[in-house]
């Protein structure tokens, strides 16, 4: 692996490189920047955002640019505002000790005059998306007939989103013999096209394969009825408690409905859509950085310029149109060398999409059951569990501890825990006792899921967290345990923690084993649950029980999932109300 003296950038470059805390070039960089440091040629890459696409045309390009002429010489297109702000930010981050260096970004829905004045001070790179760039050349605003770079960001984005002609006019006010650089995530027809017009002899490099999603992602899908697909999306949700997602719908309206649906029961939801005035984007995405928003519903076209590291999940409410599309949207997580799922929720109409989803990608999907009612309730149960033994003790309680101790004078250890959980348990439960079967089975029927006695739950302390996925965990099982390939199913990775299934003959020998278990320097928890992890009905017996347990201070009776009643919208109006789900507290 070469480092990034050795690609010939120079000082200042990585004087901020240094500054930047980039350790090592990435696969983009290593194969890009010294091919275009040392040749005025066209290139064509095939790289998703997140592999560091914008420094390998960026330090190239401020190296190569005059930083003493006030002259435009570098034109990079992108399909956004938000990319256009992003490329500009990290161009002038990476610049940063490039004495007079001038970059403008050139977007719509902001001043004209505004963006003007600024390229008028002598921008040495302007960044644009098509439809401003377009105007301000019309108007004489802006000259790029000297340019010598030009990139086209997001190629395919940019020509999904009908910008061809734009691009095209855009292009013939620039110099015959300047250098394009063309950065796609996919490389479908039309973006071929568009290299073999406006480039000569382009230097081609694929960063993984073309089309292909990255590795750290794993693809699920989940067949219900199409009526059932917001009761489905909850339900994801709330078998994910730490999600941290972005929700796509097809258009913009079902996004807006979907997300205020959300916010209504409770969620933390924000929609992100071309409807909205930039201000109000600006705000969600704030929110959404913040973790405020833990369920961004959007569209594609919006959640384009998403820049945001570390999202666990990418739900596909619905599929899109153009099946290429999948890639973009599942590259949104996996970011960063984590790792992420990407879920899609589908009728049955639509399940052939998945078949040629699969091809492009080159990846399999793994069919998933819906979790049912008391699945949530035991993952949610659990992670609460888990919160409580992390948590590390507030001392400011101390002067209160006489008193608390007071009043639970007479209770026991096992009674207080039950207390303390039925808190939370009990509204999740309530909200899910009458919960249905959502998952279809392939033919289409509501299906009713076997539940073999011959089966054990277990649960394992160990989750995505610690790097793992469905698929990872159940390597590790099979390695550990030396189990056969088909000993281990029903693995379902959370956060922090996992479930998986065994034939009840290997309870004893998995249990024995995991007694003592360390795992890089960790102790290894497995231990037996209630729940099979495909039906709910024993348990839900069991846990009925539980309901006289349930504490006085129960904020506010909810609807279950299947009844039809909607609530007033004033759960919107208070967000911290608890509205007709069982809220999870607001992360920070
Ligand atoms: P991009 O693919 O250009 O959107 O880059 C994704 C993120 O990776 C940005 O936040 C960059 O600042 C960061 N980045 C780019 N190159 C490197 C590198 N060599 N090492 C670490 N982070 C990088």
């Amino acid at each position: 692996m070469s480092t990034f003296q050795e690609l010939g950038l120079n000082e200042d470059l990585l004087h901020a490189i240094t500054d930047l805390g980039f350790i090592a070039p990435s696969e983009v960089q290593q194969k890009a920047i010294p091919v275009l440091l040392e040749e005025e040629r066209d290139l064509v890459a095939l790289a998703q955002t997140g592999t560091g696409k914008t420094a390998a045309f960026g330090f190239p390009m401020l190296q190569k640019i005059d930083i003493n002429s006030r002259t435009t010489q570098g034109l990079i297109l992108s399909p956004t505002r938000e990319l256009c702000l992003q490329i500009t930010n990290e161009l002038k981050l990476y610049g940063k000790y490039c004495k007079g260096l001038n970059v403008v970004a050139i977007y719509g829905g902001a001043s004209v005059t505004e963006q003007a004045k600024q390229i008028k001070k002598g921008a040495q790179i302007v960044v644009a998306t098509p439809g401003r760039m377009k105007d301000m050349i019309s108007r004489k605003l802006v000259d790029i007939s000297k340019i010598q770079y030009s990139v086209l960001d997001e190629a395919d984005e940019m020509l999904n989103m009908g910008f061809y002609e734009d691009i095209t006019d855009i292009l013939a006010h620039t110099p015959m013999d300047k250098s394009t650089w063309l950065f796609s995530a996919t490389m479908p027809k039309e973006v071929a096209s568009i290299a073999k017009k406006f480039m000569y002899d382009p230097i081609e490099i694929t960063v993984g394969n073309i089309n292909e999603s990255t590795n750290q992602v794993s693809h699920e899908y989940y067949l219900v009825n199409g009526r059932d697909r917001y009761l489905a999306l909850k339900r994801l949700a709330d078998a994910n408690p730490d999600i941290f997602s972005v929700v796509f719908c097809r258009t913009k309206r079902d996004t807006q409905r979907v997300a205020e649906k959300l916010i209504e029961d409770g969620y933390n939801a924000g929609a992100l859509h071309g409807d909205l005035s930039q201000n109000q984007r600006d705000l969600v995405m704030k929110s959404f950085r913040n973790k405020q928003i833990q369920m961004l519903v959007a569209t594609d076209v919006a959640a384009r310029g998403i820049d945001v590291d570390d999202i666990t999940h990418v739900i596909n409410y619905q599929l899109p149109d153009e099946i290429e599309t999948y890639t973009h949207r599942s590259g949104r997580t996996g970011r960063a060398g984590k790792t992420g799922v990407s879920m899609v929720i589908v009728a049955k109409s639509e399940v052939r999409k998945i078949k040629s989803i699969e091809r492009i990608i080159k990846k399999q999907f793994e069919k998933k059951d819906i979790p049912s009612g008391m699945e949530i309730c035991e993952v949610q149960l659990m992670s609460l569990a888990n919160k409580v033994h992390n948590t590390e003790i507030n001392h400011e309680i101390d002067p209160f501890l006489d008193s608390i101790n007071e009043l639970f004078e007479d209770t026991d250890k096992n009674e207080l825990i039950k207390k303390f959980f039925s808190v939370e348990f009990t509204r999740f439960f309530n909200y899910y006792k009458d919960s249905k079967d959502l998952t279809v089975s392939d033919s289409g029927e509501s299906k009713t899921r076997e539940q073999s006695a011959d089966e054990v739950r277990y649960f394992i302390n160990v989750g995505r967290k610690d790097g793992y996925d469905w698929m990872s965990l159940k390597d590790f099982l099979k390695a550990v345990l030396e189990l056969g390939r088909d000993d281990v199913f029903k693995v379902d990775v959370k956060d922090s923690f996992s479930f998986f299934n065994t034939e009840k003959e290997l309870q004893e020998k998995v249990l024995n084993f995991f007694t003592d278990f360390k795992y890089n320097g960790r102790f290894v928890n497995v231990e037996v649950t209630e729940n099979k992890g495909r039906s709910g009905r024993r348990d839900r017996k069991r846990s009925k029980k539980g309901r006289n347990d349930k504490p006085r201070s129960e904020r506010r009776s909810r609807r279950s999932e299947g009844s039809s009643k909607r609530r007033s919208g004033d759960a919107r109006k208070n967000r911290h109300s608890v509205s007709d789900r069982p809220r999870r507290s607001r992360r920070k």
